[in-house]
């Protein structure tokens, strides 16, 4: 057998004798003639089994999504068949040979249509299957290059990347926890990180300045089109910076991204909005800029927000943080936050990124010395206990030397979303969760046997849903 030719690269082969293999996208079958589409990663391409050719049996067995490997001379269309707005849409394989590698049952679905009409469990039951429609295999390579191009650009800049740990301590960072027992320590538990914010402060007390990581953040929320338990971001820390740096750094990297993958930006530089203006303009602090027009052709509307108040009270009237307990004031307000003054006017060094309508991104300047992390929690209500139990070792870290910081973190879905112009997270995720917080695929979550209960020193209560 001759060496594989992707489907993509068949164009160079014109007049000889190649092997390809992959799916069989669709068969006609015309009785005298078989004509095939055929798939691999690269693209299609029509195959046809001429009358009498020693192929026609084997052709006459093979149905859709078989997997197989073909011989074949590749030959120029005539010009009244050529379609030339397609992949090989001026060439076809003259198909000599057709071995089966696998075979296939007839799919619960067609993806050979972009899968929107289709039930959800459906498509999440067989995601595997789903995967290979021609929506979401782009969904994934769109996914796949932004993520690769920050990557490069990141490096660029002399940027490490550094994994944090997965199983780690309860965060105050505002949702709730997925928490993992320890069989080790019974009664005990880890949780997931909801982000890697407090590890990611420490590599800065650790001296590596310029941090990120493409980090998994899992948060116990309520599922929303734009949100999952899961999602992934671009986590990024800096040293020595100020919110200009970060801003600059994250506008200069996004622009190169996604001009480089051939998107249009409308603004550059991206406006900056305060929060208080953006409610007034909007009614929102995120919103989408863009005309019909500008949807229609699939401009990027990005913008910062600035300028949102530190805090806000909660229902039983106590003070809370907006956005991030770790952040810093901006340097006017500063004197206010360390005598616990004028806290509904204290405004924070957070940015939003905005783009079409979703908050994309988001991060701070921190606070790096422990009288000010201090005071933002004496300001919550905290005692000097309560502090040390939830952010001590953060405090004493901050005694030895800690540069100033800040960072910000990119949704990498919300990212792809305007990206791919599609509206539910779901999409722009290889494995998705139903709506329910049902796993795709596979049946989590699902009681545990009673050995590992036992070993986790765990006795479930009679369950409300059963
Ligand atoms: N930890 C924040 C988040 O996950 C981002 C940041 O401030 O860097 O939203």
């Amino acid at each position: 057998m001759n060496e594989r030719t992707l489907i993509g690269e068949l164009g160079k082969h014109i007049g000889e004798t190649v092997s390809i293999s992959g799916w069989v996208d669709v068969r006609r079958d015309q009785g005298k003639m078989v004509f095939f589409d055929f798939r691999d990663r690269s693209g299609m391409v029509q195959g046809v089994v001429l009358p009498k050719s020693e192929a026609l049996d084997a052709a006459k067995e093979v149905k859709n999504e078989y997997v197989v490997s073909v011989t074949g001379i590749v030959n120029k269309r005539p010009e009244k068949n050529v379609q030339a707005d397609k992949l090989n849409g001026d060439i076809e394989l003259e198909v000599t040979g057709i071995e089966v590698l696998n075979a296939a049952d007839t799919l619960p679905f067609d993806i050979t249509t972009d899968t929107f009409g289709i039930d959800e469990s459906v498509r999440l039951e067989h995601r595997y299957l789903d995967l290979r429609s021609a929506r979401m295999q782009k969904n994934m390579k769109i996914r796949s290059e932004f993520v690769r191009r920050c990557r490069e650009f990141l490096f660029g800049k002399d940027f490490t990347e550094i994994e944090t740990p997965l199983l780690t301590e309860s965060t105050p960072e505002g949702s709730r926890d997925f928490v993992v027992p320890s069989r080790l320590n019974p009664g005990k538990f880890y949780a997931l990180p909801q982000s890697p914010q407090q590890y990611k402060q420490l590599l800065m007390t650790a001296g590596f300045e310029r941090y990120f990581q493409t980090a998994r953040a899992v948060r116990d929320e309520d599922l929303r089109a734009d949100r999952g338990f899961e999602h992934t971001q671009i986590d990024i820390e800096m040293s020595f910076v100020k919110m200009e740096d970060v801003m600059n750094t994250v506008e200069a990297m996004i622009t190169k991204v996604v001009e480089d993958m051939g998107y249009a930006i409308k603004e550059k530089p991206f406006p900056r909005i305060s929060y208080k203006d953006a409610m007034e303009k909007y009614g929102a602090d995120k919103f989408d800029m863009r005309t019909e027009e500008e949807k229609a052709a699939g401009i990027l509307a990005y913008a910062w927000v600035v300028n949102f108040p530190f805090f806000e009270k909660t229902d039983d009237g106590k003070w809370t943080f907006t956005h991030n307990p770790f952040s810093m004031p901006i340097p006017e307000h500063l004197d206010w936050l360390m005598k616990g003054e004028n806290i509904e006017n204290i405004l924070t060094t957070q940015y939003d990124i905005v783009c079409n309508g979703y908050e994309s991104g988001g991060g701070s300047i921190r606070a790096h010395k422990p009288e000010i992390l201090e005071a933002t929690y004496k300001i919550m209500g905290y005692t000097k206990e309560e502090m040390m139990d939830r952010v001590g070792h953060m405090l004493d870290a901050f005694k030895y030397g800690t540069p100033p910081h800040g960072g910000i973190a990119l949704g990498v879905e919300r990212n792809i979303m305007n990206l791919t112009g599609e509206t539910y997270l779901r999409e722009v995720q290889a494995f998705p969760m139903t709506r329910g917080g049902q796993t795709s695929v596979m049946k989590a979550p699902k009681p545990l046997e009673k050995k590992q209960l036992d070993e986790l020193s765990i006795e479930v209560k009679e369950s409300k849903n059963k």
